[in-house]
């Protein structure tokens, strides 16, 4: 599939158009960022961990039935996938208190939720990602009742999947955030990336953080983190 013109570039990924107007190419660069681009750095080799660590999610998740944007590998850091008209939600659940959850509310981090809590934010770097909840997302008339329900219900699944897929391999599915599309024929399915730039995984015995947090807080061994994620979901 040849590479044609870049049609968007974000923080830590491209999208190129390709010869099939019904499919992009996603590229995994190897640049971060944190606390809304506040922060910048690069992080060797994430670009190709985060795109094997994605692909492997993706198809995981398809052998469920959750359909998803990924096609296939075209190389280590670039996925083939179906092009989606992007609904600017970020959709967050979480199994365990921390990061703005943990601030917001003044829990205390590591706290188990006995029930997950699924939360929206609007996709908007000027206002920093603002949280809302689903009457702000029809009244600015980006996501309709039933996708809303659709997103949440698709997350929901996820989340038990991921977790018991996670917790076989020795980790915790803290929390994650996904986004989702709109395919030609108005169906909603999951877009995107999951990976430890968009998850928080703790070693399920030591707690110790094996994703972004590592960059945000400075705490170094980030792509040996990244690494040991990969070499961990790799193992059956
Ligand atoms: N997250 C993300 N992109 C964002 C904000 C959050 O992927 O722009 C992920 C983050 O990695 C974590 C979850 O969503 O797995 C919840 O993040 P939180 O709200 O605690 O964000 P923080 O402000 O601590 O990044």
């Amino acid at each position: 599939m040849e590479k044609k013109e870049l049609i968007h570039e974000g923080k830590a990924k491209k999208l190129y158009a390709t010869e099939d107007e019904t499919m992009l190419i996603q590229l995994f660069k190897d640049d971060a960022s944190a606390f809304n681009g506040a922060k910048k750095g690069t992080i060797t080799g994430k670009g190709e961990i985060n795109c094997t660590i994605s692909s492997i999610f993706f198809e995981y998740l398809q052998s469920y039935h959750i359909s998803n944007h990924y096609i296939k590998n075209l190389s280590p850091n670039e996925m083939l996938i179906k092009k989606l008209d992007i609904i600017p939600i970020e959709a967050v659940m979480r199994n365990v208190v921390t990061g703005s959850l943990e601030k917001r509310l003044g829990l205390q981090e590591g706290m188990m939720l006995e029930y997950p809590i699924f939360e929206l934010y609007l996709k908007n770097d000027e206002l920093g990602d603002p949280l809302i909840n689903e009457h702000h997302a029809y009244a600015l008339q980006v996501a309709r009742p039933e996708e809303i329900r659709l997103m949440y219900r698709s997350t929901a699944k996820i989340n038990a999947i991921l977790k018991s897929f996670m917790e076989r391999r020795g980790m915790v599915l803290v929390d994650f955030k996904l986004e989702f599309g709109r395919t030609d024929s108005g169906e909603i399915i999951l877009a995107d990336e999951i990976s430890p730039d968009t998850c928080r995984f703790w070693d399920r015995k030591t707690h110790k953080k094996l994703d972004k947090d590592r960059f945000r807080f400075d705490m170094g061994g980030v792509e040996q983190a990244y690494r040991e994620i990969l070499e961990r979901i790799s193992s059956n």
